[in-house]
């Protein structure tokens, strides 16, 4: 059975965001946050350099706010070069997917995937004196899954107006695609 969080290397980037907030002491907010994202208390709306999310808690809607550095453009087009050579080696994956080889030569050049919580500007505006609070924390675990569903969404997160080296198919309808196809107008 793949992992319920970071099935993917993708999302697996993003889990590492999350988990490294225990570094120092147990996060108790973080099961609870897992929790939120598991039972879909998490609505998200992803677009490049934004996370918005609406998290519900005991019937509450809390609104978040993520906002992270897109990749500069020596990484862009370091990252543009190792995905067109990854996309030509791997022909046929499925609207949306990456190929796990990429992540790792990304990950090798030094190109984040994700972005460590120091690096992300995070909006709630609950009580919570903790931070990250339950409804970030839940927001990254709701965005890993997404993630991994959509690997190229961990790309597009870093940066706009990326062409897709290979052409989608036409007759393929992606169902992961469809939760997004709003947002991105495709
Ligand atoms: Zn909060």
């Amino acid at each position: 059975m793949p992992a319920e969080f970071g099935a993917t290397p993708w999302g697996r980037a993003w889990v590492r965001t999350v988990e490294s907030t225990v570094a120092s002491a147990p996060n108790p907010a973080l099961p609870k946050a897992r929790s939120l994202a598991r039972n879909h208390a998490v609505t998200l709306s992803v677009g490049t350099g934004s996370v918005e999310a609406d998290v519900m808690v005991s019937g509450t809607g809390q609104p978040v706010r993520l906002q992270l550095p897109c990749w500069s453009d020596q990484e862009r087009a370091d990252a543009e070069r190792l995905m067109a050579k990854a996309l030509d080696e791997h022909r046929g994956l499925a609207v949306g997917d990456l190929p796990d080889s990429l992540e790792a030569d990304l990950r090798r050049d030094g190109i984040g995937i994700a972005v460590p919580l120091d690096d992300l500007t995070a909006h709630c505006s609950c009580r919570v004196r903790r931070r990250p609070c339950v409804h970030v924390l839940a927001t990254l675990y709701a965005l890993s899954q997404r993630v991994d569903e959509r690997p190229r969404l961990a790309v597009e997160l870093r940066t706009s107006a990326w062409e897709p080296a290979t052409p989608a198919d036409p007759d393929w309808t992606p169902l992961a695609e469809l939760g997004v196809a709003d947002f991105y107008g495709t």
